[in-house]
């Protein structure tokens, strides 16, 4: 069955809030429970879990440990995950520097920018690289076993597209985006036509657009009425 992204968005809010029972030594939940910390219904709660798998005992709800571990399984957050930054601006830097991507397995393996001035630099045990290694960088890191499996892309919005493209070329499978444009799966011809790149086949990409928050939160604000939560 296809699931929609939303259901999986809402995966990652569960495994949260489970996160936070389990902080709390809570050992039971329900969906009713679940879905009102998470502010949707208990049928949502049961029909997303139920793509995955039956996890409860019917009429006896959850076990916090034992529902967290199978959403940690499902979300794939129990393996290892080899992350490169591009872009070690203001924002790659602040990345780089937050500790929640340690709470799983995500780590850093390496940091990418083309400004001089940045070229070695040290932020949190890593040095930054020139974009003109990345290529190399990945085929070393796959040689060595350690995959590069996700990109980020942290530069300004005009080059988002090439440092996309270099990640994709250099064979990383999954884009997470922070510039505020949206990715074209081309590759720009020397004729200067567009097409549809074949290395751009089977790569994800997520968007984080806080940009793209604020105007969808002005909107509301404007237009509460119109806010309709809690669907497909
Ligand atoms: P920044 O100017 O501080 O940093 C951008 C970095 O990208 C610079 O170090 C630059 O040398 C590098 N760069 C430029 N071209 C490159 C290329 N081809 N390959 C590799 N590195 C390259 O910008 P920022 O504030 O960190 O923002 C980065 C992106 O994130 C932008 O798209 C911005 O819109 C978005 N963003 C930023 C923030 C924020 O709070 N800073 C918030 C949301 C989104």
């Amino acid at each position: 069955a296809d699931i929609p992204t939303a259901a999986i968005s809402r995966l990652v809010t569960y495994l949260r809030i489970l996160e936070t029972l389990e902080a709390q030594e809570i050992d039971r939940t329900s969906s009713s429970d679940l879905a009102e910390r998470a502010g949707v219904t208990a049928f949502q709660v049961r029909k997303d879990l139920a793509y995955f798998g039956r996890f409860g005992t019917r009429g006896m709800g959850y076990t916090v440990p034992l529902l967290k571990r199978e959403l940690v399984r499902v979300l794939g957050l129990n393996q290892t995950w080899n992350v490169v930054i591009v872009g070690m601006g203001r924002l790659g830097q602040a990345i780089a520097n937050y500790p929640g991507a340690s709470d799983y397995r995500f780590q850093y393996v390496g940091l990418f920018d083309v400004a001089p001035e940045l070229m070695g630099r040290e932020v949190r045990g890593l040095n930054i690289r020139h974009m003109d290694t990345l290529r190399d960088f990945v085929a070393a890191q796959a040689q060595g076993q350690q995959r590069v499996d996700m990109g980020f892309v942290a530069v300004p919005p005009d080059r988002a597209q090439d440092a996309a493209q270099a990640l994709v070329d250099a064979g990383v499978r999954g884009i997470l985006n922070f510039a505020p444009i949206v990715l074209q799966p081309r590759t720009s011809e020397m004729s200067g036509q567009q097409e549809i790149g074949d290395e751009w086949r089977g790569v994800i990409v997520e968007n984080v657009d806080f940009l793209a928050g604020m105007k969808r939160l002005a909107f509301y604000i404007l237009n509460p009425h119109l806010r309709v939560t809690d669907t497909e």
